[in-house]
């Protein structure tokens, strides 16, 4: 592996046959991500593909002018000429591979395939997940010397990561962008000496025998497992959801509804946490229109009666969305009648949707700890599960509040606890 300027990049890279360079960055999260990652497919494939690194904030004339406008960004090259999608981001050991193998030969892949030698560690405690609960479990096991390794197939950060402004996280006058919220955890998990695998393919998970099995030949064996894999909010898969979500569509009302202070809002759904937010919703909201697919609300009698004697509220029963625009600002939400098929256009100032969440167990393998009936991780005070050793945290767990003090207030109580069984 060669670390160039552009100086050297007419000779290095279009001059070079094979080559796949690497433009990275300091301060990057995914650029160090990638980085024990690039090293060792250098040692794998280097007899066949040349590896070049370059620094992109001292060649930005270079980057600019191959279209690399983020960090990292690969870029594959044969004979001179550039070839293949470039990836960017929180990229994966098996992406790069795919792409590596693409530019050889079978009998060339072969050959390497059978140099890939499984590894094999051993660990006091496996996190699975590093959103807010998984860091904050790494952030006290760290500090506990428990040798500690915290696994993602995205970057660390979850939905923490994600979230436009968190306002109601403790310690922080202002309100602050998530993405700083998870950067300082994440550092301050990685001060504490634990090993970060992130942006890797989860293989295996073998919750009985304590191991996990990373992009295909690595396995981990911990004496503890901690699942903080959180959930993926359920969509309506219609068009426009994707494209608008956090930029009109949102989907949690404790974090977005002060922004809609006398605006026009839709709640899309009708069980206990749709009904829930709407009415908080409208401590803020001028008027809400809730959308739900049936002639009855399926949540609680409590909250449906609230729900009716707020005046802000209305429910269009037995209507569905069915595409989401933006036009001049607003948005634009085309509604379905499902009894008469009639369409209409409705305009707001956002859109909420509560139509549930789903818990990331599907990696779990067979074996999955004992659920609630809502599929999720059933936890005793401790955070321990009924499997003797794995312990849950987080949104993943069966809890009333999903919030990230509560996601880290649950790290912090499995992690005591493991630091106290492990001596
Ligand atoms: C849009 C939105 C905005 C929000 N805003 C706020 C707010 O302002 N304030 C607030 O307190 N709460 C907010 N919340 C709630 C809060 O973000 C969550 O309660 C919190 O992030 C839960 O933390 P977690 O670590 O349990 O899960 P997550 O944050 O969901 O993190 C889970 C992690 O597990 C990883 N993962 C997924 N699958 C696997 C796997 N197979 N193996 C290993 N890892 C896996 C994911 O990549 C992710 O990094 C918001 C939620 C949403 C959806």
């Amino acid at each position: 592996m060669k670390e160039i300027s552009a100086v050297d990049f007419g000779k290095e890279v279009l001059q070079s046959g094979k080559v796949v360079v690497d433009f990275y960055s300091t301060e990057c999260a995914p650029c160090e991500a990638l980085a024990p990652k690039f090293e060792t497919l250098a040692e794998l494939y280097g007899h066949k593909i040349n590896f070049v690194k370059i620094f992109r904030q001292e060649n930005r004339e270079l980057a600019n002018a191959l279209g690399v406008s983020s960090s990292p960004t690969l870029l594959f090259f044969d004979n001179g000429k550039q070839v293949l999608d470039t990836i960017s981001g929180g990229i994966k050991k098996s992406e790069i591979m795919n792409r590596l193998d693409s530019m050889l030969n079978s009998e060339e892949v072969n050959e390497i395939k059978i140099n890939q030698k499984p590894t094999f560690s051993e660990y006091d405690v496996a996190i699975l997940g590093g959103g807010p609960a998984g860091l904050t479990a790494g952030i006290y096991l760290g500090q506990a010397k428990l040798k500690t390794v915290l696994i993602d197939p995205a970057l660390t950060g979850g939905y923490m990561g994600i979230t436009h402004q968190v306002s109601n996280y403790p310690g922080y006058e202002k309100p602050q962008p998530g993405f700083m919220l998870a950067h300082y955890m994440s550092e301050q998990a990685k001060q504490t000496g634990i090993d970060f695998k992130i942006a890797v393919d989860i293989s295996a998970v073998d919750l009985l025998k304590k191991e996990i099995v990373i992009d295909s030949l690595e396995t981990i064996k911990a004496k503890k497992i901690i699942i903080a894999t959180g959930t993926t909010p359920n969509t309506m898969n219609a068009p426009g959801e994707k494209e608008f979500k956090g930029k009109g569509i949102s989907y949690c009302a404790t974090c977005d509804a002060k922004y809609f202070a006398n605006k026009d809002v839709i709640v899309i759904g009708g069980g206990n946490s749709a009904v829930e937010e709407a009415l908080f919703i409208t401590k803020f909201a001028k008027k809400v229109t809730m959308i739900h697919q049936f002639d009855k609300l399926t949540a609680n009698q409590t909250a449906i009666e609230q729900l009716k004697a707020n005046e802000k509220i209305e429910v269009l029963y037995e209507h569905e969305p069915r595409e989401f625009e933006k036009r001049n600002g607003k948005m634009i939400t085309l509604v379905e009648n499902l009894k008469t098929k009639e369409r209409f256009e409705l305009m707001t100032d956002g859109i909420f949707v509560f139509i549930g969440f789903t818990s990331n167990i599907a990696v779990l393998g067979r074996t999955v700890p004992a659920l609630d009936k809502w599929g999720y991780i059933i936890t005793d005070e401790d955070r321990k599960t009924n499997i003797p050793d794995v312990f849950a945290i987080g949104d993943i767990i069966s809890k009333k509040y999903r919030q990230i003090t509560t996601a880290v207030a649950d790290g912090t109580i499995a992690a005591i606890t493991i630091s106290k069984e492990i001596i």
